[in-house]
């Protein structure tokens, strides 16, 4: 269906028309053409989305390099005669749009592969089974999936304009010397700890009095101090009223209206909003929420017949995972004859800070809120992971179970420290399982690793 110039004709029909080519988008659109559907794709920007080109995949770079830069630090420590280097910016992003650009060549040819037409254009609704291009074309279907995803908040205040967001970052070409970072979610948590690893000093203006407020707080208060101990300045309570220039940098003025030190850069993690302002979706009838949300049922069935949506332009959690397991289940029941539903409960997810934090289920506190304090268990292991006391380094980890009942049923793992982002995988599907806290007893350990504290809890 696709014409040499990516152009489908002006009459073109299509089972499905597929709105944004990002985690959802893709995805949906390779399922149903596994199907057997003829489907169009619609994608201005770089194949792969925020995830691939501004989001996850950068950003576990930065991540890794940030590791590496830490153990470099504390190599001589352990007897390696290296001397600690800045990393060079420019040479590594080398490496990491090269691995970036291998995926976009991967999708290319997946969806040449499939016979999926991509129209590289904005596309918007005329009516509930009408796509419009920017460039005039009109695609007809008898379904449309929209995944446009969402773009960087920033806050209502005088002079934002001279902050940058995470778009902003991953344009860089250097480590700034003095950083602000404002917000306290994971964007705010993940910049911040990489960039004081590459040699930043960063400080992170937060309004409230916690870091990523939906983790538990036990975990999150240990974060705090490891990043205090890395060097973050933390500032709670923070009430940012205005940005002002000063020479190439900034300066943020407080809500007492002083004015802070001077910064050479300022970036704003303070939330995402979704992409369905520019959709014309009264068109089609379609409803969204408040933040500007698409309303989607539990089978991402929009408000209109045939107009479905997943991911981040929808109020599901924010995450590449959830937006690509929503969309195949959609096409595998529209499509495929199954009846697969996406089950949003028990998401296990990781902040990749420094150490990393992962979760699934529920906190602490909202286990007691549930359940009451009589039902809820919690076991806790404090402990030096081997590395970091083998280098004499403070960093410490903090793993937490929370269970229900006699039975001690697991219904959160709470894991902070070294490679808690490889070892939560594994315990998410137990915790799915419906496991106990004897079940994991049950199991032999692996020794000497972090993961087996996880079975050695008591
Ligand atoms: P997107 O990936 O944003 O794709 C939407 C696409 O739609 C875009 O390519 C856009 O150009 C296109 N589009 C928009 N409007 C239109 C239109 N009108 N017509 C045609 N196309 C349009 N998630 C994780 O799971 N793990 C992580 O480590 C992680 N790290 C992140 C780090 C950062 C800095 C950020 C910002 C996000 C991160 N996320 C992470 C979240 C993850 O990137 C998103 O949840 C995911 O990309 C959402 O996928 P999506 O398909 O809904 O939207
Ligand atoms: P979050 O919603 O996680 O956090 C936003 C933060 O900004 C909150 O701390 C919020 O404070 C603060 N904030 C909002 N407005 C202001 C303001 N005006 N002044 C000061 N602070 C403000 O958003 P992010 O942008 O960090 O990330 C968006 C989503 O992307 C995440 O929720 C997650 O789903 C996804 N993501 C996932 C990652 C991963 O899987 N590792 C990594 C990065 C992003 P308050 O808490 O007080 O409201």
């Amino acid at each position: 269906m696709s014409t040499p110039s990516g152009k489908p004709d002006a009459k073109a029909h299509f089972d499905l028309v597929v709105i944004g080519g990002g985690s959802g988008g893709l995805a949906g659109a390779f399922r149903a053409a596994e199907h057997g559907a003829r489907v169009a794709l619609l994608e201005p920007h770089l194949l792969g989305g925020t995830c691939v080109n501004v989001g996850c995949v950068p950003k576990k770079a930065m991540w890794l390099a940030a590791e590496a830069a830490t153990r470099l630090q504390f190599a001589p420590t352990l007897g390696f005669p290296v001397a600690p280097a800045p990393l060079d910016w420019a040479e590594f992003i080398v490496h990491r749009e090269r691995y970036i650009a291998n995926i976009h060549a991967s999708y290319r040819r997946r969806l040449d592969a499939a016979g999926i037409a991509v129209l590289p254009a904005w596309a918007r609704l005329l009516d509930a089974r009408t796509v419009e291009c920017e460039n005039g074309v009109r695609l007809h279907a008898d379904r449309i999936l929209i995944a446009t995803g969402g773009r960087p908040l920033r806050p209502a205040i005088a002079g934002a304009e001279l902050g940058g967001v995470s778009d902003d970052f991953f344009q860089w070409r250097a480590a700034p010397a003095r950083v602000a970072v404002v917000g306290a979610g994971y964007i705010a948590v993940e910049l911040a700890g990489l960039l004081q690893a590459l040699g930043s000093q960063v400080e992170l203006f937060v309004r409230g009095d916690r870091l990523l407020k939906e983790f538990d707080h036990e975990l999150t208060t240990q974060l705090a101090e490891d990043y205090r101990q890395s060097g973050v300045r933390l500032h709670f309570g923070h009430h940012l009223t205005a940005v002002e220039a000063a020479g190439e940098g900034v300066r943020l003025r407080d809500g007492d209206g002083a004015l802070g030190e001077r910064f050479d850069a300022l970036l704003f993690a303070t939330g995402r909003q979704p992409n369905s302002d520019r959709l014309n979706l009264d068109a089609a009838g379609v409803a969204v929420d408040a933040a500007g949300h698409i309303v989607v049922d539990e089978r991402h069935a929009t408000s209109v017949e045939d107009l479905y949506a997943v991911g981040d332009c929808t109020a599901n959690a924010a995450l590449t995972p959830v937006a690509i397991a929503a969309a195949r289940r959609l096409m595998d029941r529209l499509y495929g004859g199954r009846e697969a539903v996406l089950d949003q409960r028990d998401i296990p997810t990781v902040v990749f800070s420094h150490p990393p934090i992962g979760q699934v289920g529920l906190t602490e506190a909202q286990a007691r809120a549930l359940h009451g304090d009589a039902l809820v268990h919690v076991y806790r292991a404090g402990f030096r992971p081997m590395l970091y006391a083998l280098a004499d380094m403070p960093q410490r980890s903090v793993f937490k179970l929370v269970c229900l009942g006699d039975e001690r049923r697991v219904i959160g793992i709470h894991l902070m420290g070294e490679a808690a982002d490889e070892i939560l995988q594994g315990f998410a599907v137990a915790l799915k399982r419906g496991i106990t806290l004897d079940d994991l007893r049950d199991t032999v350990a692996i020794h000497p690793t972090s993961a087996e504290e996880v079975v050695l809890m008591r």
